[in-house]
């Protein structure tokens, strides 16, 4: 962790560049079209850069790179124990570059600076590393065929790939695509939300200087509906993999039926329950994880736990301990490194999650906590962290992912009842249990439908374990071994030998 204080943040913040540019075939350049958009600061709502407003015409140089790069082998020729040096290189990079990286995250989408440094800058440099050093200890099949037979399964790297990613989790969302697709030898074009460009622009430049070759990794800025979607319909894209929210998704796999039938990799929404029963070994530790689980990064995480169940028996107990914790999440500067919880990423999230809580209101659930605005004299866009009880599974604020700072308590009696209420969902992307008891651990944790399901602490995982979704929560896995499959076609190889 940096021991830097405020005023160092802020010096730090002066000296800082910040890239504007896309990246295409190894160098930064304006949109073909010169457009631009405003990236603005959400902390205080001041523009911090005009970036390039990429578009079909930009989507079309990208790709030409990325599939000249891919069929001249210059990157997928390479073995997987070079392609594991520069990957180890760049990922050395960014840490040397954390701070920066760290700074720009914090300044383009409102997260506290202490998250950037202790969280995302870190985990996106180990995510490139990781893959980079699992490449060359994968070995391919030799199948169990007949004696006069060779026969060989083997993987090969897809091509081209789209990488199109959210604003939550700027970098490591880049990282958990770029790691796999480039450790397996595709060429790829990254398309950053347009709500927080910049360290994706940064780390085009770093990636370059750690060696990878011109074309293999290209950054396009822009908004969804032409840059995004141009890629997503492009007939020489071998595959669309993407983060972000279930609408957009289930969109860029019709884009995928319409074009060419590219590979496509969904990662999307979620509303995610955590079961608290009565006999959880430590309820104070329950209450204070129930808490940073919906209050860290502002509630904007895919897997932030909205939905808070517990058992009736020791509702008021619990709420009242969670309460306290709640408390210690204050809205506050981002660049503070006492902040904790930091600014919405803009406006238009700012008022979608004040509806939210309007709906809440006048849909009858208890408000427990905050429920305002805060901060408005900063010029920027922050939620007091909020809790509603008595929130019924009819209630918008139990179904629909609101992407913000807000709790929903519903209360139950039995294991059952709990299972039941956690799985009433469209999504299936995260769940907790907390309970002593292991029979019911097991037996909850099977019946839960959802990609992860958390035993007694909430976000627990690392680079080892696959992160996706059951149901409308998407398809194909994030991180771990498993990643690099979706980034590889099965080839079967069968050698008739000479009898
Ligand atoms: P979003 O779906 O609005 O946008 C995501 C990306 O898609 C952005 O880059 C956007 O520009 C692009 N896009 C939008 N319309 C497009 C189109 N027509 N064609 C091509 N691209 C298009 O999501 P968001 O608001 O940026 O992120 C929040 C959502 O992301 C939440 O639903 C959250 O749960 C989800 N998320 C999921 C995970 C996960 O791993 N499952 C992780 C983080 C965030």
């Amino acid at each position: 962790m940096s021991d830097m204080n405020l005023a160092q943040w802020q010096y730090r913040q002066a000296q800082l560049t910040l890239p504007t540019q896309a990246f295409i075939d190894g160098s930064y350049r304006d949109a073909v079209h010169g457009a631009t958009f405003e990236c603005i600061n959400p902390a205080n709502g001041q523009l911090l850069a005009n970036v390039a407003a990429c578009d079909a015409a930009d989507a079309e140089l990208a790709v030409k790179a990325a599939r000249a790069a891919f069929n001249d082998r210059r990157w997928a020729g390479q073995s997987p124990k070079e392609r594991k040096l520069v990957l180890q290189r760049f990922a050395e990079l960014m840490r040397l570059h954390r701070v920066e990286l760290a700074l720009l995250e914090s300044l383009d989408m409102g997260k506290p600076i202490s998250d950037a440094m202790g969280y995302d800058a870190p985990a996106a440099a180990n995510c490139i590393a990781w893959n980079g050093e699992a490449i060359d200890k994968l070995y391919d099949e030799v199948a169990p065929v007949e004696e006069g037979a060779l026969a060989l399964v083997t993987r090969e790297p897809l091509g081209v790939v789209a990488a199109i990613v959210p604003w939550n989790f700027p970098l490591v969302m880049a990282c958990w695509k770029l790691g796999p697709a480039l450790a397996t030898g595709n060429s790829v074009i990254l398309k950053p939300s347009e709500k927080s460009p910049l360290t994706a622009l940064r780390i085009a430049g770093i990636a370059k200087e750690a060696g990878i070759p011109d074309g293999v990794f290209n950054v396009l800025p822009g908004f969804g509906h032409t840059v995004g979607e141009a890629l997503a319909m492009h007939m020489d894209v071998d595959c669309i993999t993407f983060t972000g929210s279930t609408r957009v998704g289930k969109h860029l796999v019709e884009c995928s039926g319409k074009s060419n039938l590219k590979r496509a990799f969904m990662e999307c929404g979620g509303k995610s329950p955590n079961i608290i029963l009565a006999d959880a070994p430590d309820l104070d530790a329950a209450a204070k994880s129930a808490a940073a689980a919906i209050f860290y990064n502002q509630g904007e995480v895919c897997t932030a736990a909205s939905r808070l169940l517990v058992q009736n028996s020791i509702k008021s107990d619990f709420i009242e301990r969670l309460l306290v914790h709640a408390r210690e999440w204050v809205a506050a500067d981002p660049q503070d490194p006492a902040t904790r919880i930091g600014a919405m990423v803009d406006g238009i999230q700012m008022e979608q999650v004040l509806r939210y809580i309007e709906i809440g209101k006048q849909e009858g659930a208890r408000l427990l906590l905050g429920g305002e605005r805060t901060r408005e004299e900063s010029g920027g866009f922050y939620i007091a962290p909020t809790i509603f009880d008595e929130v019924t599974p009819q209630m918008r604020l139990f179904r629909e992912e609101i992407f913000g700072p807000v709790l929903a308590i519903t209360g139950f009696d039995t294991l059952e009842e709990a299972i039941a209420l956690g799985n009433d969902t469209d999504y299936g992307l995260a769940a907790a249990i907390w309970t002593a008891d292991l029979n019911k651990a097991i037996k909850g944790s099977r019946a839960l439908r959802a990609g992860t399901v958390f035993v007694n602490n909430w976000d627990g995982g690392d680079m080892t374990m696959p992160f996706g979704g059951f149901k409308q929560s998407g398809n194909g896995r994030d991180k771990s071994l498993h990643a690099l499959e979706k980034y590889t076609e099965l080839k079967s190889t069968w050698i008739q030998l000479e009898s």
